[in-house]
C-alpha cells in the first residue's frame, strides 16, 4: 500500500479526509498501523478555535496504538506485527533541559512530536521508538492502549502534587499511616476523569465540581465520593473536608476556576493548575491566603519518559481502567460527528478507526 487515507484539519471547524503518502521507515524509525487512536481536548480546541501546536491545515490525532508495519533498519526492539503502543513525542536527551532531566520541557519535544494518529499509518521518528514506544499486553484492548498518551500527562501532575502515599502500595489507603488525602477536582472531561481515576488508585479521597449531570454520575461510578454542581460547591467545606483539600486541581481551563481554586484548599495545602488558558491570560489570586497559609501554586505541562514508563505499566498491570471514559466510535470518515458531539458537550473521548479494518 503506497497511499493512506488521513484526516487533517483544513481550518478551524473544517476536517478534510486527504489521501496521503505512506511513509517509508528510516533507521530506526517504526511503520505503525494505526488500529486505535482517541480524540483529546487539544484537537478539540483545534478543531474549535485552532491551536499553536497543532499547524494548519495539516494532520492532527496524538493518542494511538497499532501493529508495527514495518521496521527501519537498526530497530531491534520491534518486529513486523508486534502490537504497540505509543505516546508522540520523545525528548532529545541534549538540551539543557534534558542535561538537568527536566525531559517534559526538553527545547525540541514539540516540534519533533508527530500528529496524524487520525489516519491509517503513522511514522515514529527514531527517538520516539527507542524511549516512549511499548508492547502492548495481549489483555490490554487497543482501545485502552491509546489512553497512554493523556495518562502520562496526568502522571506527570500527579506527580508535581508530591502525594503523601507512596506510588507503589496497591492498597495505599490500608497501609499508609496518618489521616486520610483529600483531594477536590474541578472539571470532569478526560483529564478531570483521568485524575479522579489515578487518585483514587493511590488511595485518595477525591470531589469533583463540574457542570453536567451525566459527568457527574459518571465521577461518582469512578469513586469519586461526593460530586458537585458550581452552585452548590459551598457543601464541600462541609460535606467533604471540613479545613479544605490537600489538593486542588484545575481541569477546566476556566480563568475564573483557576482564581477561584485556591479558595478550596487547606492551609498549606497544593493547588495543580492544568487546564490551560487563553496566551497570556492574567489570572488574579488572595495573595494573603497564598503567603500566610503556605499555599503552593503548581502547574503541569506534557511528561517525561520516567511518567510514561510509570503510565504503561498502571494500563498493563490494569491498576487503572480507563474503558469507561470511551463514549463511542467513529470511522475515519465521520470522525467530524465525534468532534461535534464533544464541541455539544456529549461524550468524553471517541475512539477513531480506520473503517476497512
Ligand atoms: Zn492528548
Ligand atoms: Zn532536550
Amino acid at each position: 500500500m503506497t497511499e493512506q487515507k488521513q484526516l487533517w484539519l483544513a481550518a478551524p471547524g473544517k476536517i478534510i479526509l486527504r489521501e496521503v503518502p505512506v511513509p517509508m521507515p528510516g533507521r530506526g524509525e517504526l511503520l505503525i498501523k494505526v488500529r486505535a487512536s482517541l480524540t483529546c481536548g487539544t484537537d478539540l480546541k483545534a478543531y474549535l478555535r485552532g491551536h499553536n501546536l497543532i499547524p494548519m491545515p495539516g494532520p492532527f490525532g496524538h493518542e494511538f496504538s497499532g501493529t508495527v508495519a514495518a521496521a527501519g533498519r537498526g530497530v531491534k526492539k520491534f518486529r513486523e506485527g508486534d502490537a504497540v503502543m505509543a505516546v508522540h513525542t520523545a525528548p532529545c536527551l541534549k538540551c539543557p533541559y534534558c542535561e538537568k532531566g527536566l525531559y517534559n520541557l526538553c527545547e525540541r519535544i514539540m516540534e519533533t512530536k508527530v500528529l496524524g494518529a487520525f489516519g491509517q499509518y503513522v511514522l515514529l521518528p527514531e527517538h520516539i521508538a527507542a524511549i516512549n514506544t511499548f508492547k502492548k499486553p495481549e489483555g490490554l484492548s487497543f482501545e485502552e492502549a491509546a489512553f497512554l498518551e493523556p495518562l502520562s500527562c496526568v502522571v506527570h501532575g500527579v506527580g508535581r502534587l508530591g502525594l503523601n502515599v507512596p506510588a507503589e502500595n496497591r492498597d495505599a489507603r490500608k497501609k499508609r499511616k496518618g489521616p486520610d488525602e483529600t483531594a477536590l477536582i474541578f472539571g470532569a472531561g478526560p483529564i478531570g476523569l483521568l485524575h479522579l481515576i489515578l487518585l483514587r488508585a493511590r488511595g485518595v479521597r477525591v470531589a469533583v465540581c463540574a457542570l453536567e449531570g451525566s459527568r457527574l454520575r459518571l465521577s461518582q461510578q469512578l469513586g469519586a465520593e461526593a460530586v458537585f454542581k458550581p452552585e452548590r460547591l459551598e457543601g464541600f467545606f462541609s460535606r467533604f473536608a471540613p479545613p479544605g483539600a490537600d489538593y486542588v486541581i484545575e481541569c477546566t481551563g476556566r480563568k475564573e476556576v483557576w482564581e477561584s481554586a485556591p479558595r478550596y484548599a487547606r492551609r498549606g495545602g497544593r493547588i495543580m493548575l492544568f487546564g490551560g488558558l487563553k496566551k497570556g491570560s492574567p489570572v488574579v489570586f488572595s495573595s494573603s491566603r497564598i503567603h500566610y497559609d503556605e499555599l503552593a501554586l503548581v502547574a503541569s505541562f506534557h511528561f517525561c519518559p520516567e511518567d510514561v514508563r510509570q503510565a504503561y505499566k498502571l494500563l498493563a498491570e490494569r491498576r487503572v481502567n480507563v474503558s469507561s471514559l470511551i463514549s463511542g466510535t467513529c470511522s475515519l470518515p465521520r470522525a467530524e460527528s465525534a468532534f461535534k458531539k464533544l464541541a455539544a458537550g456529549r461524550g468524553i473521548k471517541y475512539v477513531i478507526k480506520d473503517g476497512m479494518q
